[in-house]
């Protein structure tokens, strides 16, 4: 793999807005510039969609929700099914374009295809299964009924670090359920999703279900949409601070919502777990996507008996990675996305070791072209420290120690945030016990990656409302309808 490969995917790429499935230039002629993380240069310029723009998403999104919904299940099954296979089958080319782009290295980008497709395979599953329910009045005077339906028109908004999956944990359950959608990806990463909407034309999906619509403009764009009465659910996957603005707009237009936000996952370690399964599942839940994941392990509590051992293990596993271009074969860890986010994450590393931190490994910006952070392990952390009370998005693992569970447990749920943890320990009770008590949508036990389209994810406290995949994942794009009847 080299850049001239690169840059052939990318060219192949269409660069305009998707409306109603015709490619067509923004109204006012505007694009934007998706730019190379490893070098700063330019990939390409695409279309950047405005107000009226977003309004013609929603014409076009209207004019084919009649049909759409009338679909038999069978129907859109197969076109899910369609897109997962043809997903599969040009997964290289897609893993290429989603390192271009966001910058992670090649088997994160691969691992994120594989994981996109099998939304689209698991909602070709669940479109046939979309179950109502019906029982007899407890007075016997009557039946209920219960149908799900479609909820409408879909806002779908996405965000750079899963360019490719975000979207698909989205449109696959939305279309399941018989929506019609405008996706508005972030400005970072528009390109695999212009990809996506291109493949699944190829698999048979009718004009105006999926409009796709790039905009540097994402503020006045989406607001457009959810003032506009025939927009019925906003599916939101971003930071926090954005999500409580989009909320605030859909609570005025009682717009259906859900919301995966900001995670600040604890990932701990207790004295009698395996070292071998941690270093693995730490290398995975902080590494995965260079850190760049909502998911990502923040901050690493650590039982004091286990707690040099582990820092020196998990130095050593994230010192052997190899940084470079994503897109470049051997590279273990992408650049970051932009400057924005490597002078974030470097400037929580100097806060905190000025503070009295040590860095293990890392800890400097490399000189260079590119928005490369290095793999950092800091100890001596105080409990206090904003590196753990902020989203890092970056390959830093700081480590702090505790000596009991009480303390631990505290430690973890000591945040806004609730999205994942992680939990290390060979004592299946205490497992159990710290998996019911730590705040956190979904917790790892002895595992570092929970992410699988069967089931839910999500979070609690401001990580969010709602969950994506599993049953859960459609049944968020359908109304319940209630039919109460005599016969
Ligand atoms: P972001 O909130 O800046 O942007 C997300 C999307 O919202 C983008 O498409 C962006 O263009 C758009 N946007 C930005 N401002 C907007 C506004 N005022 N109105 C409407 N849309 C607007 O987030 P990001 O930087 O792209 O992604 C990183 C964040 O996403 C992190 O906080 C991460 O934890 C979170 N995330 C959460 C999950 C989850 O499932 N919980 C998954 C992935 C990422």
């Amino acid at each position: 793999m080299n850049a001239t490969r690169m840059q052939k995917v990318v060219a192949g790429i269409p660069t305009r807005l998707i409306i109603g499935g015709e490619h067509r230039e923004a109204g006012d002629g505007a694009t934007f510039e998706v730019l190379d993380p490893a070098t700063g240069s330019s990939l390409a310029r695409v279309a950047s969609g405005t107000v009226d723009d977003a309004i013609a998403c929603v014409d076009a999104a209207e004019s084919a929700a009649p049909d759409w919904a009338a679909t038999a299940p069978r129907q859109r099954s197969d076109i899910l099914r369609r897109t997962y296979e043809l997903m599969v089958e040009r997964a290289e080319d897609l893993a290429v374009l989603i390192s271009a782009e966001n910058g992670k290295a090649l088997p994160d980008a691969r691992g994120e295809v594989l994981y996109s497709a099998e939304f689209f395979r698991w909602y070709a599953e669940e479109a046939v299964r979309v179950r109502g329910e019906i029982q007899t009045a407890p007075a016997g005077t009557n039946k209920i009924i219960v149908l799900r339906q479609p909820v409408g028109i879909a806002v779908l908004v996405t965000p750079w670090n899963f360019p490719a999956a975000m979207a698909a944990r989205k449109i696959a359950p939305a279309l399941a359920a018989g929506c019609t959608t405008v996706l508005k990806p972030a400005g970072e990463t528009p390109l695999t999703a212009l990809a996506i909407a291109e493949l699944m034309v190829e698999a048979g999906l009718p004009a105006g279900v999926l409009n796709v619509l790039p905009s540097r403009q994402s503020g006045p764009v989406v607001a457009a949409m959810l003032a506009d009465p025939r927009v019925r659910k906003l599916s939101f996957t971003g930071s926090t601070e954005v999500g409580r603005t989009l909320l605030n707009l859909a609570n005025e237009h009682i717009v259906n919502s859900s919301m995966e936000l900001g995670g600040n996952a604890p990932f701990l370690v207790f004295d009698d777990a395996d070292l071998d399964a941690a270093i693995a599942g730490a290398m995975v839940a902080k590494m995965r996507n260079g850190g760049e994941a909502c998911t990502a392990a923040n901050r690493f509590f650590v039982q004091k008996g286990i707690a040099d051992r582990f820092a020196v293990r998990l130095a050593e596993a994230m010192g052997g990675l190899r940084m470079g271009p994503g897109y470049v074969e051997g590279t273990t860890l992408g650049p970051l996305v932009n400057a924005k986010t490597r002078d974030k994450v470097a400037g929580l590393v100097e806060d905190a070791v000025r503070a009295g931190a040590r860095a293990r490994i890392g800890g400097t910006v490399p000189d260079g072209a590119g928005y490369y952070y290095p793999p950092t392990v800091l100890t001596e952390v105080t409990a206090d420290a904003g590196i753990l009370r902020t989203e890092i998005f970056g390959p830093v693992a700081p480590i702090v120690t505790f000596a009991t569970e009480a303390e631990a447990v505290e430690l973890a749920n000591q945040t806004e945030y609730g999205l994942v943890s992680y939990v290390y320990t060979a004592d299946l009770g205490r497992g159990l016990r710290v998996s019911e008590a730590i705040e956190a949508g979904m917790v790892g036990l002895n595992r570092g990656l929970v992410s699988d389209p069967a089931a839910p994810f999500g979070g609690v406290k401001e990580s969010g409302l709602g969950r994506e995949g599993g049953v859960e994942g459609l049944l968020a794009f359908t109304e319940t309808k209630y039919i109460a009847v005599d016969w």
